[in-house]
């Protein structure tokens, strides 16, 4: 093929697709149509041309770059000698390093550590005109950082809800809207409901329309608990459930008393009704014996008295059975009611704060206190000790005087424990022989001296028991709120003091 063959293609070519006759058009096509026809002409190679007289490492370089004219390998070389240029080449680099330090201070608030540290580096560093070293360093570690970098982390919020990790702002108040609006509804809901059962009387019939009201105002908006109007309700309805389950004990006291007195009332009337029939027996007994047994018509008399004898008995004995059947009937009515107001007697007492025998507080009344002053430490910081007592081999007095005499010596025990103590200390009867103090603002030190005088005091005390004197001594262990976790381990700090007391060898107190 001819070079004027080459010259026809590349007209046709340029033509077939539609490009304009320009010189560089024409040379691009007519390049190509020369290579395909394996013709070497030297004007086509002018791009290596040119580059091959370039230094080695510039060359290196636009291997790079791809470079398809002279063209293109001009623009490249002009932007090169522009930032070669002293005074634009400052300016640009002065622009850079400004570029450069505002992404730094923008990684440093991306709420990540090591982005932070590399993005803090880097700022310092540009800023004190860098070393070629110290640059590489930072390059190094922000490509470590780059490849090591593991968001994975955030699937694990997913148990909270759903999380886009290209919108984690959004995903997190989406979670925690979410979250704080069930959380809001839920927890002041659920004491709402204890508010509410708390104020049914235990056995009294119910308020039905005060608590009714209250509920529905609490579970329409949980919030309304926080207003004083709510508040005072529910110290109203409080007081008159005290008062309900008061009045309702006094009638059942009330109705045990009646029922009793009808008891004896139908007995006397059985008792009566027979007496009457007695009498009139009597009088036709005496009848029959003034009567002249040789007088025929007292004969027919006798038979008359003697049917209506036969008449009067018969009588006393169906009246008499039917009599003991309908009280048979009534008293188990009775005895039946008379179960059930005991049952209620028996519930009322489950609520009952007082210990029977010492008249002290009772574990449950303890439980409550101990809760009502853990919240005020919780909130205000009040702190308060608790004492707790046992007395020393209590199980002897049982079985040298008798369960009385125990039982006698609590109560005074109780009495002296109550003489003692400051009016705002809580006293309550744990159990068998064994005794709570709960002092408020007292600290630990406080809570010993007390603790170690009644010792001394009880060590003196002779308690009298019929013609006994006997002696007694007690084994104590402390605890300070604000020791403790929780109330529950506060008692338990105190009870393992008592038993470390006990094994020292009792009437003592601890920790010393
Ligand atoms: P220690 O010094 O180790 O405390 O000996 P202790 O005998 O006091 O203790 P223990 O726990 O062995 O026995 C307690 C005794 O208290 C046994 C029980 O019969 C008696 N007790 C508990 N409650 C009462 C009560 O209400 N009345 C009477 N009379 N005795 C009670
Ligand atoms: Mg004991
Ligand atoms: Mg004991």
């Amino acid at each position: 093929m001819g070079l004027s063959d080459i010259i026809r293609n590349t007209l046709s070519t340029l033509k077939e697709q539609g490009q304009v006759l320009t010189p560089i058009n024409y040379k691009e096509v007519f390049c190509k149509e020369a290579k395909k026809a394996g013709l070497i002409i030297e004007d086509c190679n002018e791009l290596e041309r040119y580059i091959a007289r370039l230094d080695k490492t510039l060359q290196k370089e636009l291997k790079g770059y791809h470079l398809r004219s002279v063209d293109e390998l001009f623009s490249f070389l002009g932007g090169k000698i522009a930032r070669l240029a002293p005074e634009s080449s400052q300016e640009l680099m002065h622009a850079m390093t400004i570029l450069i330090k505002r992404m730094a201070q923008v990684a440093q608030q991306m709420h990540n550590k090591d982005l932070a540290q590399i993005a803090s580096r880097t700022a310092e560093h540009i800023e004190t005109v860098p070393d070629a070293a110290a640059v590489e360093k930072l390059k190094d570690a922000w490509i470590d950082f780059l490849t090591t970098y593991d968001d994975s982390f955030l699937d694990r919020l997913s148990i909270l809800g759903k999380v886009d990790k290209e919108d984690l702002r959004g995903s997190i108040h989406t979670i925690v809207d979410s979250y704080s609006s069930e959380h809001n509804l839920h927890i002041p809901d659920n004491i709402g409901q204890l508010i509410v059962a708390s104020l049914v009387p235990s056995i009294a019939a119910s308020m039905n329309d005060e608590i009714a009201v209250i509920s529905s105002q609490i579970r329409q908006d949980p919030n309304v608990l926080d207003s004083t109007g709510m508040q005072e309700d529910i110290k109203f309805a409080i007081k008159k459930r005290i008062e309900l389950d008061k009045s309702a004990l006094k009638d059942t006291v009330y109705q045990l008393d009646e029922i009793a007195g009808e008891v004896s009332k139908r007995l006397l009337h059985i008792i009566e009704q027979s007496e009457s029939k007695k009498e009139e027996l009597g009088k036709l007994k005496k009848e029959l014996e003034n009567l002249d047994m040789t007088d025929k018509k007292s004969l027919t008399d006798i038979h008359q008295r003697l049917l209506q004898i036969a008449q009067l008995l018969e009588d006393e004995a169906s009246s008499l059975n039917e009599e003991v059947k309908s009280q048979q009937i009534k008293i188990s009515s009775m005895d039946k009611k008379i179960m059930l107001l005991e049952e209620e007697l028996t519930e009322a007492n489950k609520e009952s704060r007082e210990d029977f025998l010492t008249k002290l507080f009772n574990k449950r009344a303890l439980e409550e206190k101990l809760r009502e002053l853990d919240a005020s430490y919780k909130r205000y910081g009040r702190d308060f000790s608790l004492f707790f007592i046992d007395i020393d081999h209590f199980k002897k007095i049982n079985d040298n005087y008798g369960h009385d005499a125990g039982d006698a010596v609590l109560r005074v025990f109780a009495k002296v424990l109550r003489q003692q103590s400051r009016d705002v200390d809580f006293i309550a009867r744990f159990g068998g022989e064994e005794f709570v103090i709960v002092m408020p603002e007292t600290t630990k030190e406080g809570a010993k001296q007390f603790a170690n005088k009644l010792r001394l005091i009880l060590q003196k005390n002779r308690f009298v028991y019929k013609e006994h004197r006997l002696k007694l001594t007690v084994s104590g262990g402390i605890g300070q709120r604000s020791e403790s976790e929780t109330i529950e381990e506060l008692v338990k700090t105190a009870d393992s003091y008592v038993y470390e007391a006990k094994a020292a060898g009792r009437n003592r107190i601890l920790p010393k």
